[in-house]
Formats: C-alpha cells, structure tokens, sequence
C-alpha cells in the first residue's frame, strides 16, 4: 500500500504537499504532482495538507479515479519495466513528463465537466 495523488491536483499543482513530505518523495509533473511508488514511507503527513483532498491511500481510491492513482507508478516507469528512484525531489529539478494517458483522461474530464 501506499499513497497516489488523484485527478484533483490537474491543473492546480500549488506544490502544499511536498513541504509535508520527510522524504522528498512526492515529485513535480507537467500538470500534476506524483507520490513515487517505493520511496513514499507511507507516513500519512500528505494526505490532510492537500486543499482538495486529492491524496488518498491507493486502498480508498474512489471509483473513478482508478486510472489517475496508476499514473503515480507509469510516470516512474523505465522502458526496461523498472522503477526509475530519482531519490528525492527538489524544487527547481525538471518536472517528470506526464504519462500520454494523462492528457486523454483531462480532455475527457473537462468534457464531462462541461456538459453536466
Ligand atoms: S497539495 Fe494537492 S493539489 Fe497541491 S500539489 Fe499536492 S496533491 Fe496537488
Ligand atoms: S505518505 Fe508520507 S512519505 Fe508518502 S508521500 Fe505522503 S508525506 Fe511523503
């Protein structure tokens, strides 16, 4: 088990989570942050700080959600299959490159958003 951050944080990505964090491991992307799979120590400092609840143990995933909480492990993921540990985000390092998945899963958020 461990913690994912969900679709709430697309586009807003103010960084309040990562001050939380004792082990500098939950990483800037293009347009959301991610929790690194095996370097979170799953201490529960995140989840509270988030100002719209979207950490969440990958256990309590609401249904919906299921594809932005895998995302948190593709974006780490080497083209050998392994898991790249950078060791610790820092302000300032490159933001990660946002899985492809990601850009068709907002446009289709914000379609839905829209119509309702
Ligand atoms: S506090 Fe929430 S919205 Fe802000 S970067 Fe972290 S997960 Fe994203
Ligand atoms: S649960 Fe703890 S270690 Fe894991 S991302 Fe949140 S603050 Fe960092």
């Amino acid at each position: 088990m461990t913690l994912v951050i969900l679709s709430a944080c697309v586009d807003l990505k103010d960084g309040i989570c990562t001050t939380s964090c004792p082990v500098d491991c939950i990483y800037e992307g293009e347009r959301m942050f991610y929790i690194h799979p095996t370097e979170c120590i799953e201490c529960g400092m995140c989840e509270s700080i988030c100002p719209v609840d979207a950490i969440r143990y990958d256990d309590e995933v609401p249904e919906g959600e299921e594809a932005y909480a895998q995302l948190n492990t593709a974006v780490f993921q080497l083209p050998d299959g392994t898991v790249n540990e950078p060791g610790g985000w820092s302000k300032g390092m490159a933001p990660l490159r946002d899985p492809p998945a990601l850009a068709e899963m907002a446009t289709e958020a914000s379609k839905e958003k829209e119509l309702s």
